[in-house]
């Protein structure tokens, strides 16, 4: 960072608290913030790069370097419209897949080889051929969180923004119809959908490891501590949670929730990132604690960014061989279809 001087460090740290960064640093490290982001920024457009960058991210990563912003579906599609070459994407391996997928022709890179997440390693493509095989003729819809090769297995994908309309519509015309991985994502999806899961829709046993430990006996505590709360808990909940809370939705959905109602104060059952943007924000809005931290996530840094901008190791490159790339783009852009249309 020797190529960064102490006024642009002092001009980038005001940049920074002005977005609301300030509130969650410590002494001294908004000046080690400035110095990355700063560094990063100028990388970006000597290279022509972008950073995607998830909800789930810290807000330094968010507010101080993220070009596209938003949930799974948000950074597919955004990654579809992007004029750079090198895609830097700070979330997790599948979303990273997913754009190299959308994109054969960028460079897309994963800051840190640890961010994978277990719902993606719950299933395998031959776990999928083997539930098509049990099932024949039933259709499998699959959520994003899931790999080039399952997805490759699959005839559309879905995330939580749009899970519900797409497997109305995909039910309605074939009413069988396999959903993986997310056996808590799947139960409620099917519970909207007055199925039966299990039966008329059949699930996989994938699940989060942020989400399928929140307690619904912890809700009703704080709802008793704090009238007038709202809850909204994310779709990969078990259904005992969704069953206790006010809203259940992606976090795209739970943002504009926050933003267009006025409770005297939310709790948010997700990703501990999501709360602290959130906060950024919506400063004028109350937020209570309940959140898990994705350790998938949080292995990226401005640090691994950084380095990936400067000197990229071959591991990072995000690549997908082109058969499997070109089955998994069918689903995938299968589910643009039906979520526009
Ligand atoms: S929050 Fe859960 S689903 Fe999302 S990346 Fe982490 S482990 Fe995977």
């Amino acid at each position: 960072m020797s190529c960064i001087n102490e006024s642009e460090i002092k001009e980038e740290s005001k940049r920074l608290m002005a977005l609301g960064l300030h509130h969650r640093c410590v002494e001294g490290r908004l000046d080690q913030i400035a110095a990355l982001t700063e560094e990063i920024n100028r990388l970006k457009k000597e290279k022509n790069a972008v950073i995607c960058a998830h909800v789930y991210q810290t807000p330094e990563i968010i507010l101080g370097i993220g070009d596209f912003v938003g949930d799974s579906y948000k950074l597919a599609d955004d990654s579809r419209h992007t004029a750079a070459d090198i895609i830097v994407f700070c979330g997790v391996r599948f979303m990273a897949e997913t754009a190299a997928v959308l994109n054969p022709a960028k460079k897309v890179y994963i800051p840190s080889l640890d961010a994978g997440c277990s719902l993606s390693e719950s299933v395998t493509a031959e776990d999928v051929r083997g539930l098509k095989a049990a099932h024949p003729g039933a259709s499998v819809v699959t959520y994003i969180n899931t790999s080039a090769e399952v997805k490759a297995e699959s005839d559309c994908i879905v995330t939580s923004a749009n899970a519900e309309k797409i497997l109305r519509r995909i039910y309605e015309k074939n009413k069988k119809v396999i959903f993986i991985p997310d056996r808590f994502m799947g139960a409620n999806l099917a519970k909207v959908l007055g199925k039966t899961p299990g039966e008329d829709i059949i699930l996989w046993n994938g699940s989060c490891v942020v989400h399928e430990h929140f307690d619904a006996r912890t809700i009703a505590l704080y709802r008793k501590n704090y009238p007038g709360v709202a809850v909204l808990a994310h779709a990969e909940c078990p259904s005992d949670i969704i069953n206790a809370v006010d809203y259940m939705g992606g976090t795209g959905d739970m943002m504009r929730y926050v933003e267009n109602t006025n409770a005297a104060a939310y709790l948010l059952v997700t990703e501990c990132g999501f709360g602290e943007l959130a906060r950024i924000k919506f400063p004028d809005k109350n937020f209570i604690a309940m959140c898990r931290l994705c350790p998938y996530m949080k292995a990226v840094t401005l640090e691994n960014i950084l380095q990936t901008l400067k000197k990229p190791s071959k591991e990072q490159l995000v690549t997908v061989p082109p058969e499997i790339a070109a089955r998994a783009k069918k689903a995938i852009e299968k589910m643009f279809e039906l979520a526009e249309g």
